[in-house]
């Protein structure tokens, strides 16, 4: 990819390569975007938790949105390994506008998997151009982690579903025109819905923005539903295919989770790096000590080790293999626990400057800890993926250098 106005980077372009000519036009517009409006405001968009609308438009009216939309209703269907380099892009410079990209896959997704075409037909055109907006709402204050302490009721009354319950911490609650709803049947909790509720829904509300840490441009909400009524072609998907859909939405927003870890994770280093060549301490720049360039060289050694681990989910995504979803489990816990470290490394390596909120890093720290925990926790992460370890051992190939029997009798 040819950069006119830009100078070689410091990660390199390898993971460009099998990108289509109209995939590489896509991440050199994104570039574009970075090096002329959102890099330069990224510390300005971030200042407030106010949703930020302008980067949001901008992202919608450069086809960036849309990457996440069917083609049928004026999407690209993106493959993921374009929309982890998009992603990578933008969080390289502002975490904001990368949430604003993952966040569509999260609210939007299971209207677009699970939604009736009456439906798409309606909202896909207008999420897809920005002019609507969706919201994910599973999480409630008895169920993070573990889905199984979902207490939402979701109860059918003749052609209508009836919601009863409080959902929390969920993104773009003040903003989303439509709210995708995951609850429990009423005759039968082990049966997940997942309905459609309109914010002006009666017995609807939405609380004020709830302060946060960091991750600022998208803030959330909780949700109070009290026998709100919708009709029964605002489900998404049939019965029982609420945790589903979830699982589904969720999916795709782990890969995006971890492409954002990374590109802040590679926008932290290149900042780190720059202040090595200016910084001189002790007669000589600080990049020329060998303690910081074993920091840096950790940092990007593992950073390509994370990419290459994405990279790979991605392609088993767009290829559709059976084990994606562990894939994509090892990815984020990786990308996100390594962006964590990264950041605070950089940040060192800034010494009091990386901690001055006029400098990056300080807002690179604070959205770095939110990807550890959204889309299922590093913990849970390690369980899914431990767990899967262990059931496929019983049954895998056993390591020739083994004597026969159980090991126990060794
Ligand atoms: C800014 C933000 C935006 C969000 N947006 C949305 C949204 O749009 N929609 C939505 O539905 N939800 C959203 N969430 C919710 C988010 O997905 C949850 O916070 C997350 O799933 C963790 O749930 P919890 O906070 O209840 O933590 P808990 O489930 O209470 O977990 C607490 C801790 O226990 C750990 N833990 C869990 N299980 C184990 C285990 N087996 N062994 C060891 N440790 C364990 C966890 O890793 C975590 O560190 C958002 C959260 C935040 C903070």
């Amino acid at each position: 990819m040819s950069e006119s106005t830009a100078a070689a980077r410091l990660f390199g372009e390898h993971f460009l390569q099998g990108l289509t000519t109209e995939e590489l036009q896509m991440v050199e517009r994104v570039r574009r975007l970075t090096r002329e409006v959102i890099g330069p405001k990224a510390a300005e968009v971030a200042k407030e938790d106010v949703f930020a609308w302008d980067t949001f438009r901008l992202l919608a009216r450069e086809g960036v949105v849309a990457t996440a939309f069917p083609k049928a209703y004026g999407g690209t269907d993106a493959r993921q390994v374009l929309r982890i380099r998009v992603i990578e892009e933008l969080a390289r410079v502002c975490s904001t506008s990368a949430s604003l990209i993952t966040g569509t896959d999260l609210s939007t997704r299971a209207i677009a998997a699970g939604a009736s075409d009456d439906f798409k037909s309606r909202l896909l055109p207008g999420l897809c151009s920005g002019e609507l907006q969706a919201a994910f709402a599973l999480t409630e204050p008895s169920a993070g982690s573990d889905v199984r302490g979902l207490e939402t009721v979701i109860r059918r009354e003749g052609d209508h579903y009836i919601v009863d319950g409080r959902k929390k911490f969920i993104t773009r609650a003040t903003t989303a025109d439509w709210f995708a709803v995951v609850g429990r049947a009423a005759h039968d909790p082990s049966v997940f819905i997942a309905v459609l509720v309109p914010r002006d829904a009666p017995g609807f509300d939405i609380s004020p923005e709830v302060g946060k840490l960091g991750w600022y441009g998208v803030p959330i909400s909780s949700l109070e539903f009290r026998g709100v009524s919708v009709p029964v072609s605002h489900r998404l998907g049939a019965e029982g295919d609420g945790f589903h859909l979830a699982q589904d939405a969720l999916l795709r927003a782990r890969i995006g989770h971890a492409a954002m870890a990374l590109g802040r994770a590679i926008g932290a280093v290149e900042i780190a790096a720059t202040y090595m060549v200016d910084r001189q301490l002790f007669g000589k720049s600080l990049g020329e000590h060998q303690g910081a360039q074993w920091m840096l060289a950790e940092m990007i050694v593992q950073i390509e080790a994370a990419r290459a681990l994405l990279a790979l989910t991605a392609e088993k995504y767009d290829r559709g293999d059976a084990d994606v979803a562990i894939f994509a489990s090892m990815a984020k816990l990786q990308a996100t626990d390594l962006c964590m470290k990264v950041v605070t490394d950089a940040l060192q390596l800034t010494g009091g400057r990386g901690y001055l909120q006029d400098f990056p890093l300080e807002r690179f720290f604070r959205d770095a800890k939110l990807n550890q925990i959204g889309e299922g926790s590093s913990e849970v992460h390690k369980t899914v993926i431990g767990r899967d370890a262990v059931r496929r051992s019983r049954s895998a190939e056993r390591n020739p250098c083994l004597h026969a029997g159980s090991l126990v009798d060794y």
